[in-house]
């Protein structure tokens, strides 16, 4: 059934391109492409999941949407509204609608902050609540989290890495955002724990009506939560589809090693099938393979590979993939 929610979302042949120079005085300047090229469009109460391997431009598309970095080239609409190139005065109004849950809960909490502190900063900063009004918001948002009250006045080396990551949901969720980029916020959680905060963040999603971008470098933590899934490579987006069709109906054979490598639950099914082992490592962006960016590790080149870079290509209704195959 066709989706007919609206874009909150939307990015157009985003590039963001760092400099690195080196050589006498700097002379000799080098772009490293992060991201390459990369469009696509979250809707109004989705979740799109990005994966790819450490360095793949996952983590820097995201940082770029909600303009922790400026943009080389192309387009980031916000519900319609062109903000590539606002300056911070013109971002403000925007910094409460977009928020950002970070990866590593022990690092992104101020440990000389209290957790009614780290909370009531960004109410107070957005002018949303002050005094009891702020306390009793507060409260309410630990509530929404699964935290106590009383643990409004600990402080954050108090807290086990879950409970820290669900404060840092609660930071996320204090200016009442529209979207949010979950920034490989399992990752560094125990597995027991990982499966309480996605339930969590699917149940406010439920409630809130929020968007999310989650970010995750691999698919099993992905396939759960997201209604379509991404897959990046060296900076490009190689293959996006629904959740359902790229997880039963892999189309680039990048997305198939990754998809060959998450674990199986039947062990039956885990013995018969066949996992697909990446050789090398992913090559260094600063010196990106000439055509497509995945071929020096493909099982499947073919001379072409080499020549013409593989353009994002529909395969099946809302299933693109960027592959000579195709
Ligand atoms: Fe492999 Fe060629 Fe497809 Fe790239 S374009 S993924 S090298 S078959």
């Amino acid at each position: 059934m066709k989706d007919t929610r609206e874009n909150l979302i939307e990015v157009q042949g985003l590039k963001q391109y760092f400099t690195k120079t080196s050589g006498l005085l700097g002379r000799n300047v080098q772009y490293i492409k992060a991201v390459d090229n990369v469009s696509f469009y979250i809707k109004k109460g989705e979740t799109l999941g990005l994966v790819g391997e450490s360095g793949c431009g996952k983590s820097t598309t995201g940082r770029s949407l909600i303009k922790l970095y400026e943009p080389t080239a192309g387009k980031i609409l916000f519900n319609g509204e062109d903000i590539t190139n606002y300056n911070s005065k013109q971002m403000l109004p925007f910094r409460k609608r977009m928020q950002m849950v970070f990866q590593d809960p022990y690092a992104s909490l101020d440990s000389r902050m209290t957790i009614n502190e780290i909370i009531g900063e960004a109410i107070v900063t957005h002018g949303i609540a002050t005094g009891k009004e702020k306390d009793e918001r507060i409260f309410e948002l630990l509530d929404k989290v699964g935290l106590m009250r009383d643990h409004a006045s600990r402080y954050p080396h108090e807290f086990s890495g879950g409970q820290r990551q669900r404060v840092g949901i609660a930071r996320a969720l204090a200016v009442n955002p529209e979207f949010i980029i979950c920034d490989e916020p399992i990752s560094a959680l125990d597995v027991s724990i990982q499966a309480q905060v996605i339930n969590m963040l699917e149940d406010l999603q439920n409630d809130m009506g929020l968007t999310y971008l989650f970010i995750a470098h691999d698919l099993s933590m992905v396939k759960h939560i997201s209604n379509r899934i991404g897959v990046m490579y060296l900076g490009n987006l190689v293959e996006i589809g629904g959740s359902d069709e790229v997880n039963n109906h892999p189309a680039h054979p990048y997305t198939e090693a990754l998809l060959s490598a998450v674990p199986l639950p039947d062990p039956r099914l885990a013995r018969e099938r066949k996992r697909i082992v990446l050789q090398g490592d992913v090559p260094s962006p600063l010196n990106p393979p000439s055509g497509c960016p995945f071929r020096t590790r493909c099982s499947k080149c073919m001379k072409v590979c080499s020549e013409v870079k593989p353009e994002l290509k529909e395969i099946t209704p809302g299933h693109q993939v960027a592959c000579h195959l195709y």
